[in-house]
Formats: structure tokens, C-alpha cells, sequence
């Protein structure tokens, strides 16, 4: 008989998005005559760039003759691509990162996900809460969790940083030693942003005890604030301890289109191995390389059209947070995030739990937002709106929420 992984036996009833969009059925095939508002679930809604789809298109055209097509690809993405993520997005801001330290992929929360696979089992993880449910039910399925408890909705051998108002959504460096550590600014679903030397102390920390960061910024595009980090590795010492996540995603609009990359610096080695070969063994072996026709819409995101287009939508985007921040404060709700994310990260009302204010907006507001319990247990008594709804309809949400404050 094959033996399953009893692992997955552990996870909690349902992923958090699986139940929000049951309870919208629920509440939907009762009410067919309500016109729901989602903003709930982090999809972006505008379409790609111009410059995106005619890059695609001619990359279509290429793949039609013998002369043009693309077979199997490099795993590790075209050099075109990778050039391109090099210059604009690391060297043009001052960092010391090289194409073949760039890793493209389908997607960051395959490589959130997967980059577990070079790590053993016994490392001692660390991860905010709330938090990005991928980054705990990988390590859940990898065994690495422990077993998980109903009551406190926490995993035994986790370590969770609380990211709550009294610390400013910034998660406390551990007193103990952990190995690996989830971090992720812009944070969802807080909608905070690191500083530089928050940033810092975790790179001091992670060297000094011979952990590893596991940085995700698949939210860096929207940020405003100069002084901000887009990247750990503006951080100096960060490319012995980190890894980062980036994403085509929510910068240009590809959720559906799936693209994202991830970088392993050579100079990052734990057990006298290369992170950056074991990377790179583990994709060669299990990936087989994001199709041409997506990497060059890709690389078109790093066209000047592209990138002006890009900021277009990234501003369209911030003004809806903009406009959902000042509603729920002017509604009396206590609100952070939004300035330099997409997601408003809001106090409920009246000691009301996260599940009831949710409940509460999609029956009597008729908008879908995301509870903030389903993030970790430190998201108790908050509520997750985002900004990637359509202007009108975000404009009437926010409406609609304070009709019913
Ligand atoms: N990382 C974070 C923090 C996210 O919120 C998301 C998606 O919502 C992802 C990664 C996934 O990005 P991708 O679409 O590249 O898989």
C-alpha cells in the first residue's frame, strides 16, 4: 500500500480563501439580486500594460514559424528576461545582483512555497502573524510545522512574530535562534513596510546565527515612500543570509498571466553548500521554464512604455486605497497600510471578531472583504480591504461600509 504524507492530514479544515468564497455562495445563492463588491480576495482587476500584450502578440507571431519557435526553454528564464531584471531592477538601484542569481518562475507563491525543498526538515521557522497563508501550510506539508491546534489556531513548532498595533505591524527579532524567517514587505495582509533598520537588525540577525531570511516583496512596486527599501538587498550583509520573492503579478498585472522570479546570491551558503546550486538543481529537476510568449510580455514590463504604463495602474490602484483608507477613518474605524501597499488593514468596530465584521459587511454592505483571524491568530479584531477593485465600484464600497458602521 503507498503511504500518503500524513502531513496534509494536519492542515486546518480550509485554505481561508476557499471558505470566504463559500460563504459569498452561500450568501449569494440566497440573495441573487444583491450586487456583491469584492474586495476581499488580492486579485488586480485592470488589464495588462499596452506594451505587455504587443510584446506577447509579436512573440506569438515568432512561435508561428519554424524560424521563430520556441521549444523547452532555459529553467532558470531567457537571458533576455533575466538581463532585464538585473539592470532595472537591482543595478539601477545601486545593488550588486547578477542575471544568473535570478531565478524566473511561474509564480512567487510556487517559489514561497517550493523554496522549501532545499531546506531540511528540522529547521526552526519563524513567520509573522498574520501572515501570508502560504508561507505556514508548505511548512505544514513539509513537516516541518509540527501538529496544528484548533485552539489557538497555531502550529506547535512555528515561531510567530506578532505583527499587531502595539509593535506597528513590525515582527519582534526572536529571543530564541530560528533558521529560517518569513518576511514580507509591503506586508499582506497588513499593508506595513519595513524600514531600513528593521530591515538591517534582520540581516545582523540572520548572519550572526546562521539563519536564513526568506524575503518576499511581490508588493514592492507600490511603494511611495523614498526612504522605503524596495529590496533586502539595499540592505548591506544580505546576500549571505537572504533569498528573495518578486512577482510580475501585482506590479503588472499578471496573476493570470504568471510570471515572478527569485534570487539566490551566490555568497549565500549554509552547510558549505551554494543555495544558489541547490536552487537551481531543485528547478532543472521539477520546473521546466515560464513559456517564451510570457517572458517576453515580461521583459516588455522594463520598456520605458512599459514602465510608464506600470506606474499608471500602480497610481489608479493606491488612489482606490486612498479612498478606502479616508472612508473607514472618516467612519470612525482605525485603519493602517494603504500608502505604500494595496491593502488597508482596518481595527472592526465595537470588539466585533474578524468572522463577524466580515459577515456583517457581505450580508447588510453586500461587499466581500478578507477577515483578518483567517491571516494567523494575531489577526483577530482586524479586517482586510484591497485596492484592487475598479474605481466606481471601490468608491461605492467604501460608501456602502460606512452606511453600515
Ligand atoms: N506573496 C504574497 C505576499 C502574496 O500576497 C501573493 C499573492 O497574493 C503572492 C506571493 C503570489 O504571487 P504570484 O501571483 O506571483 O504567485
Amino acid at each position: 500500500m503507498a503511504n500518503i504524507n500524513t502531513n496534509y492530514l494536519k492542515l486546518p479544515g480550509s485554505y481561508l480563501f476557499t471558505e470566504i468564497a463559500r460563504r459569498v455562495a452561500d450568501y449569494s445563492a440566497q440573495h441573487p439580486d444583491k450586487k456583491l463588491i469584492r474586495l476581499g480576495i488580492g486579485d488586480v482587476t485592470q488589464p495588462l500594460p499596452a506594451a505587455v500584450t504587443a510584446a506577447m502578440h509579436a512573440a506569438v507571431d515568432e512561435m508561428a514559424s519554424a524560424k521563430g519557435f520556441h521549444g523547452y526553454g532555459p529553467e532558470q528564464g531567457y537571458d533576455f528576461l533575466r538581463s532585464a531584471i538585473e539592470a532595472h531592477d537591482y543595478r539601477a538601484r545601486g545593488m550588486d545582483i547578477r542575471a544568473d542569481e535570478i531565478f524566473v518562475s511561474d509564480g512567487a507563491k510556487s517559489d514561497c512555497g517550493n523554496i522549501g525543498d532545499i531546506f531540511a526538515q528540522d529547521n526552526v521557522v519563524a513567520v509573522c502573524d498574520p501572515v501570508y497563508p502560504v508561507y505556514v501550510d508548505t511548512n505544514a506539508m513539509a513537516g516541518r510545522a509540527g501538529d496544528y491546534d484548533a485552539q489557538s489556531g497555531k502550529w506547535s513548532n512555528l515561531v510567530y512574530m506578532p505583527c499587531v498595533a502595539g509593535n506597528g505591524f513590525a515582527p519582534e527579532i526572536p529571543r530564541g535562534k530560528v533558521d529560517l524567517i518569513y518576511l514580507c514587505f509591503p506586508n499582506n495582509p497588513t499593508g506595513s513596510v519595513a524600514t531600513r533598520d528593521q530591515l538591517k537588525a534582520w540581516v545582523d540577525y540572520a548572519n550572526r546565527v546562521g539563519a536564513v531570511i526568506l524575503y518576499d516583496s511581490a508588493y514592492e512596486a507600490f511603494i511611495t515612500n523614498p526612504d522605503v527599501p524596495h529590496s533586502i538587498f539595499e540592505i548591506a550583509g544580505a546576500r549571505t543570509c537572504a533569498i528573495e520573492f518578486r512577482s510580475f503579478s501585482k506590479t503588472a498585472g499578471f496573476t493570470g498571466t504568471r510570471c515572478a522570479y527569485t534570487v539566490v546570491p551566490k555568497d549565500l551558503e549554509r552547510g558549505g553548500a551554494s543555495l544558489n546550486s541547490l536552487w537551481n538543481r531543485r528547478q532543472c529537476t521539477k520546473f521546466n521554464g515560464v513559456p517564451y510568449v510570457v517572458q517576453r510580455g515580461a521583459e516588455a514590463v522594463y520598456s520605458p512604455e512599459g514602465r510608464a504604463q506600470v506606474r499608471e495602474t500602480i497610481a489608479f490602484y493606491l488612489n482606490n486605497a486612498k479612498v478606502i483608507r479616508d472612508g473607514l477613518q472618516s467612519a470612525g474605524l482605525i485603519v493602517s497600510g494603504g500608502t505604500d501597499s494595496p491593502y488597508v488593514w482596518a481595527h472592526t468596530p465595537d470588539g466585533m471578531d474578524s468572522w463577524g465584521f466580515f459577515d456583517h459587511l457581505l450580508q447588510k454592505a453586500n461587499v466581500v472583504t478578507t477577515p483578518g483571524a483567517g491571516f494567523g491568530p494575531s489577526g483577530e479584531g482586524y479586517i482586510r480591504f484591497t485596492a484592487f477593485g475598479g474605481a466606481d465600484d471601490t468608491a461605492e464600497a467604501v460608501e456602502r461600509v460606512k452606511a453600515v458602521l
